[in-house]
């Protein structure tokens, strides 16, 4: 059982968190330090001792928990982790009943009422992400609530905490059922895709860029080339090979990305010498281009929100200027880039004024095509608008 405790909210936040706001600040509560250890239920009251909501003690990026009822009566145990887990279900499902799409996000944390926590399925696998050492306390309660929930072939989990936010690479990320082969093949609009559920923190591919892989394939692909930056896995070259690009250019400076991409090109039965893989610092890369007169149709960007190599240090929110002036200079004039960030710490409207001071810079001149954001399975709560962290831009080059 885990604890429980009750805390007293400071008067300026009661509004948010009786209005459903569902991060847990440390400076919002009067008496943290009596909370000692993660997964402790903390209580939140105001200031005359009346019950506002509940929720649980787990330190994540800033949040020190999340809050999981306004009930007060509301037990955290199997049952509420079932509720949770099937109406999260229901809501998704239309993506059960797809057979060109087999992978997919069934449980997104906050979104789906319990932050610090979300489900994938991979064709029958399910694989659980925890991300504080708060939510794994309630690991046994949650697990049998998913066991009781779905069919499942196997399940799998991952642990993303501890002090630096870094994941734990556990020898064994098995959880039970059956073990799935390794690749497990999955679909996402027919094209396949080679997941590895239990060989290191990510799995091969990132499913909330479902939508923006499609259009690529479906709307811009044909014909043209394509430079995939900040490849890893290489599915974006992947659709666009699909899509029928000329040729696809993939650069990742991690040394696995090779083997990796040409997994995925071989699976879709693309023929991988006709593409180029090329492992190095997409910024050497760019000089390089210059310095060889290269340009492309079509340019991906899709960097980590933050990453150092050896020379660099980038940061979305520091650096997207810079990075999308090093893509407009090698982009054909009236070709595309596909403009990706996942940074949480500014919104769509801080990348558009990005874009805009891009192309002022260069004296060039854009248009924006069309924008995504997360799709439908990565719920988001309107009470929390951070949670809704992808901004894709499809920019073209006028002038
Ligand atoms: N666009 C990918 C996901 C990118 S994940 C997809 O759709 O699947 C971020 C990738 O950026 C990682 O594979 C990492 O190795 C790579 N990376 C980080 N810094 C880099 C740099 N300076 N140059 C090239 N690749 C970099």
């Amino acid at each position: 059982m885990n604890k429980e405790i009750n805390l007293t909210i400071k008067p300026r936040y009661i509004k948010a968190y009786h209005d459903g706001y569902p991060l847990i600040t440390k400076e919002s509560i009067v008496d943290w330090n009596r909370v000692s250890d993660e997964g402790t239920i903390v209580n939140l009251l105001d200031d005359r001792k009346k019950f506002i909501v509940k929720g649980y003690y787990g330190k994540q990026n800033k949040g020190y928990g999340w809050v999981l009822t306004s009930k007060k009566d509301e037990n955290i145990d199997v049952s509420y982790f079932i509720r949770k887990i099937k109406s999260a279900i229901k809501y998704r499902e239309d993506f059960y009943s797809n057979k060109n799409t087999t992978v997919f996000r069934v449980f997104n944390g906050e979104g789906d009422g319990i932050g610090g926590l979300t489900i994938d399925y991979f064709n029958g696998f399910y694989l659980v992400t925890w991300y504080s050492i708060g939510i794994y306390a309630f690991k046994e309660d949650i697990l049998e609530a998913l066991r009781r929930s779905v069919e499942y072939k196997g399940i799998y989990q991952k642990k993303r905490f501890d002090t630096k936010g870094q994941y734990l690479d556990d020898a064994d990320d098995f959880v039970c059922g059956n073990r799935a082969e390794s690749p497990l093949i999955v679909k996402e609009n027919r094209a396949n895709f080679a997941i590895y559920l239990d060989d290191g923190a990510m799995v091969g591919v990132f499913l909330d860029q479902r939508e923006v892989r499609k259009t690529i394939r479906d709307k811009y692909a044909k014909g043209k080339t394509v430079l995939n930056t900040f490849s890893y896995t290489g599915a974006f070259s992947v659709f666009a090979a699909l899509g029928a690009a000329t040729k696809t250019t993939s650069v990742d400076l991690a040394n696995r990305s090779r083997s990796k991409t040409q997994e995925q090109f071989s699976i879709n039965n693309i023929d991988v010498e006709s593409q180029d893989i090329i492992v190095e610092d997409v910024f050497n890369y760019f000089k390089y281009a210059v310095r060889k007169k290269l340009s492309f149709d079509l340019v991906v960007l899709d960097p980590p929100s933050f990453a150092r190599s050896k020379k660099h240090t980038f940061s979305a929110a520091k650096d997207y200027v810079k990075l999308l002036k090093e893509a407009i200079q090698i982009t054909n004039k009236g070709g595309v880039i596909v403009a990706s960030t996942n940074a949480s710490n500014f919104d769509m409207q801080k990348f558009r004024d990005f874009i805009s001071k891009a192309f002022k810079e260069l004296n060039g001149e854009y248009s924006i095509e069309e924008t995504f954001s997360l799709p439908k399975d990565f719920r988001v709560m309107d009470k929390f608008r951070e949670g809704d962290y992808l901004k894709v831009v499809f920019i073209r080059k006028v002038g």
